[in-house]
């Protein structure tokens, strides 16, 4: 078998979303597998609202998630194709034009359904003759195109949804050239498609319709039919669809507020499956658990919360070997930083984290003394180098035996004095990282 190829197909008109994400992510999985192609088409046809600048943050978006894509391809370099294939039609009988203005169109579709029927496209420009035509253009008017649908159910298996079918009798003619001589998304689309030989569409079930009208198209225009999968869509926790322009959940954002990469992939993917959400460390972990038939055909709502708390899961989880070029980006190396990592990740909110934690293992820090006495015992009570794991215990035992304290009143007192904090991580890790002239500083009230 042929490796699949695949595509994810953003228009750049604003950043994309974890709703994008997900789409792109399936569509990625899906190739790593089988080792396959995934080809980035940016649908540029709008050259008014697209942008070099949403272009770029789209690949550097993809890329933080973990995507690189094996090329790249710009609709607004290929309109010499969809002119091809324009014509191909018109010369099949299967693009025909059309006169009438969006007021007159509209008002058609009142009536229809002031009559019960569906507003569908009656086809009247197709009896119109050659002088019909001509006295029209002389009017002024310009023609737009469409596509002369077959009127037959429109079959295929899809990769989520199973067997499906739509009558295209109670579809319109899809539009695919407008007035002015411009495309619509439709024809472009799968130009492209048969141009780049996808062999998979896997795209949002907002697409299902487009399907059926596109699958004619494949057919008229020569080309195979790839296989399409439609999945289930994200929505806000209240059921709306996610904006590309309103810039919420926009990937951008989530990176920006310190979401792990892995945590909004597992997220994207795993929500709106019969999967549990859990973390993940690697995509290709993450392909290995991803299935199509375990997504529903539920909506996929989306608890920007809940994609929190996976994020910090994720850090509890990660290992020193994954988070070291990361430490040694925020200036954490040397030998401490693997012991230091193991101490302080299961703290994590967010990786910046570290930083604080780091300043509190090797920095200076102004220590709270709460109870004179007992710190002072403490110190006595410190142990000799070398320190290790086990140091604390043994440090705090002997303390409980002299002073016959347990519990809170026991350690909470240590953890405010050896790191100037309410709460964080263990100290039986922290300790040996502080070590005992520091320890020993601050345990006497000085900033250390
Ligand atoms: N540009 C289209 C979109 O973003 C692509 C849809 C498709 O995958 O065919 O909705």
């Amino acid at each position: 078998m042929m490796p699949p190829v695949v595509r994810f197909a953003p228009s750049p008109t604003g950043r994309i979303h974890i709703g994008n994400a997900r789409t792109a992510l399936i569509n990625f999985l899906f190739v790593t597998k089988d080792r396959g192609r995934f080809i980035l088409r940016f649908d540029d046809t709008d050259l008014v609202r697209s942008r070099e600048e949403y272009a770029l943050s789209i690949e550097n978006d993809l890329k933080w998630l973990g995507i690189v894509p094996d090329a790249i391809v710009r609709q607004s370099q290929r309109f010499e194709l969809y002119d091809e294939a324009a014509e191909k039609l018109r010369s099949a009988g299967r693009l025909y034009p059309c006169y009438e203005t969006a007021e007159e169109l509209e008002r058609r579709r009142k009536r229809q359904q002031a009559r019960g029927l569906p507003p569908v496209y009656d086809r009247a420009a197709l009896s119109l003759t050659a002088e019909d035509r001509a006295a029209l253009e002389a009017q002024g008017r310009k023609p737009h195109w469409r596509f002369l649908l077959d009127h037959t159910i429109i079959r295929w298996n899809d990769l989520v949804r199973g067997d499906s079918h739509i009558d295209s009798a109670s579809l319109s003619d899809p539009v695919l050239v407008r007035e002015d001589e411009t495309y619509l998304y439709t024809l472009p689309s799968v130009v492209d498609d048969l141009n780049l030989k996808i062999s998979h569409i896997i795209r949002g079930e907002d697409h299902v319709t487009n399907t059926a009208v596109q699958i004619q198209l494949f057919e008229a225009l020569g080309g195979a039919v790839p296989v399409f999968g439609h999945h289930n869509l994200l929505t806000t926790v209240s059921g709306e669809g996610l904006s590309k322009r309103s810039g919420a959940l926009s990937i951008g954002t989530l990176r920006d507020e310190g979401i792990e990469s892995l945590a909004v992939a597992a997220f994207a993917v795993l929500t709106g499956t019969s999967d549990a959400v859990h973390p993940v460390q690697s995509l290709d972990e993450l392909a290995a658990d991803f299935n199509f038939s375990h997504v529903s055909r539920n909506q996929a709502k989306f608890d920007p919360a809940e994609l929190k708390s996976l994020s910090a899961r994720n850090l509890h989880q990660m290992s020193f070997e994954a988070a070291e070029a990361r430490l040694a980006a925020a200036g954490i190396e040397g030998p401490k930083a693997e012991p230091f990592w193991m101490a302080v990740r299961g703290n994590l909110e967010i990786f910046a984290d570290v930083a604080d934690w780091w300043g509190v293992v090797t920095g200076e820090i102004k220590p709270a003394i709460e109870d004179a006495d007992f710190i002072a015992a403490a110190r006595e009570t410190l142990p000799a180098e070398p320190w290790d794991q086990t140091t604390w215990s043994a440090w705090t035992n002997a303390l409980k035996a002299r002073t016959n304290r347990k519990g809170r009143p026991l350690f909470h007192p240590l953890r405010l004095a050896l790191t100037g904090r309410e709460q964080g991580p263990e100290l039986a890790g922290l300790l040996p990282l502080i070590g005992r002239a520091k320890a020993e500083a601050r345990l006497s009230g000085h900033a250390a």
